[in-house]
């Protein structure tokens, strides 16, 4: 079935920070493909915007070679086409030159909206601009990227300093991990079936996981991710986003308050976590065919770092859906494999009227976001033959081959939120509370690693992270799903 495109309004949309590494790799490519379906009209037009002087030629030659490297292949016509929607202007965030000139570019009765591409430094020094220079109204919006400050206190800072220029409404918060076909599908599951509800809590689900394992190390992003870390790097947004579509009630409808009121309600029961029940590690170095990979210590240069490239922990929340059941978390850094997926383990059957021959069967849904986005039930089943009644576990497989395109292109989570972004919908971005709420719960998790001088412990690249947290699961009787030693 080919999913129908309708356009959205005519749009400016400005990127600030458009020559960086975000903007070549997701921005660009996503607004081209956008383009390639028809989705972005014509007369849209995205203004690059940043400190480097630029020709609007320069950089219609630097978006085509992004393309040329994120979307490969792409009919040379439809990249002409494109970049011809593109216009650059350059500003300095910190300075008063270019307003005026990003000012003329920008049309009346358009949609108007603004990209931080940027690092969060200069969050508060555009939004001041942008309102004295008087380029935004009351339906202007803001797309902003994380880092979503760094605690509680630099969010809460940050959320007063925008909302003194924006409303709430206005402001787009991104975590990409919303955008994911499957993330959106797991409320489809959940609210758009009977079959799963029901059994959607303690007394039915044993526990749940979520993994978010990746194979790559901290690459250039040393200097940055050594401030921050896996908790705040990954768990305290995109794992707390996933935990909440999971755990959540409900929604009377799919509108973004009501869907985000309930996510802030499940951020606000969850308890807090004691340190035997988290495992912080730092990978090794590693030999392998394709040479010598720095241990952690040597990527960031710094040979005493104690920020943690992976996390592991178990939490609760508090409320009478889940109350007992542990929400297992896991997230690192030069992992065996590239895994984001979340598993419901369900109860095993109170009693086996085939004997204890047939074995402990549990049945699992799981939530791939990557590699292979799809959702799977295993169910259980008669091994097939005549060797008596064995049982099994197969693979149910729900992967909507609809969430690819006619062309086989398979929308970026970027794609579906610079588009929701133009159409005005708030449901799939953070709003300022939930965020002040994750960091709520995250702090103290970090102050204590702090108080407590406390060191990650080694694990070996390639591997599925530091022994300790197979016994986090281990301890109850439970292994990981996934990622497995
Ligand atoms: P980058 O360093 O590659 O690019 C920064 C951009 O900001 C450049 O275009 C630069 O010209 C511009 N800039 C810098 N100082 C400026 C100033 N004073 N005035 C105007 N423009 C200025 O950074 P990036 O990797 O593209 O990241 C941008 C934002 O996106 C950051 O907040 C980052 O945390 C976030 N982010 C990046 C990625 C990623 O994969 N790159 C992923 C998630 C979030």
């Amino acid at each position: 079935m080919v999913s129908r495109v309708i356009p959205v309004d005519p749009f400016d949309l400005v990127i600030f920070g458009g020559t960086g590494d975000l903007a070549r790799r997701k921005i660009l490519p996503a607004l081209f493909h956008r383009f390639h379906a028809g989705q972005m009209p014509a007369e849209a037009r995205v203004i690059g915007a940043a400190r480097g002087e630029m020709s609007t030629e320069d950089f219609r030659a630097f978006a085509a070679e992004a393309l040329d490297e994120f979307a490969p292949g792409q009919d040379r016509v439809w990249v002409d086409e494109f970049l011809q929607r593109l216009d650059y202007v350059t500003v300095d965030a910190r300075g008063e030159d270019g307003w005026g000139d990003l000012g003329e570019k920008l049309r009346p009765d358009v949609v108007r909206a603004f990209y931080f591409s940027v690092a969060p430094a200069l969050f508060a020094d555009i939004a001041e601009r942008l309102s004295q220079h008087g380029l935004t109204d009351a339906t202007s919006r803001i797309v902003v990227e994380k880092p979503f400050g760094k605690n509680l206190e630099t969010a809460r800072a940050l959320n007063r300093t925008m909302a003194s220029y924006f409303d709430e409404s206005q402001i787009y918060r991104i975590d990409h991990y919303l955008g994911k076909e499957t993330v959106q599908n797991l409320m489809a599951i959940r609210f758009g079936n009977m079959l799963f509800e029901p059994l959607w809590n303690s007394q039915f689900v044993d526990h749940i996981q979520i993994t978010v394992a990746e194979t790559v190390g901290v690459g250039g992003r040393g200097e940055y991710y050594d401030t921050s870390g896996a908790m705040r790097d990954m768990v305290q947004n995109h794992l707390m986003q996933l935990l909440c579509l999971i755990a959540m009630e409900p929604p009377a409808k799919f509108d973004p308050d009501a869907v985000r009121d309930e996510k802030l309600k499940v951020i606000r029961a969850l308890d807090p976590v004691p340190p035997h029940h988290i495992v912080r590690g730092q990978y090794e170095e590693l030999e392998d065919d394709e040479g010598r990979h720095p241990s952690y210590r040597e990527a960031v240069g710094n040979p005493r770092s104690r920020t943690e490239s992976y996390v592991a922990l178990r939490t609760t929340i508090s409320n009478w859906r889940w109350a007992g059941t542990p929400f297992y978390l896991r997230t690192g850094k030069r992992l065996k494999a590239r895994s984001s997926v979340i598993n419901v383990m369900f109860k095993p059957m109170p009693h086996s009227i085939f004997g204890t021959e047939a074995g402990e069967h549990q049945n699992t849904l799981s939530i791939r976001l990557q590699p292979n986005e799809g959702i799977t039930l295993g169910v259980t089943i008669k091994e097939p033959g005549p060797g008596g009644m064995r049982l099994i576990d197969v693979p149910l497989d729900m992967t909507f081959a609809e969430a690819l395109g006619p062309d086989g292109h398979h929308a970026d989570a970027y794609e579906r939120l610079i588009m929701d972004v133009i159409r005005g919908n708030q449901t799939l971005f953070m709003r300022g509370d939930e965020v002040e709420a994750a960091w709520a719960w995250t702090d103290p998790i970090i102050e204590g690693w702090e108080s407590r001088n406390d060191v990650p412990k080694g694990y070996a690249s390639g591997s599925a992270g530091p022994a300790d947290a197979e016994l986090l699961l281990r301890r109850n009787g439970r292994e990981w799903r996934g990622i497995n030693p």
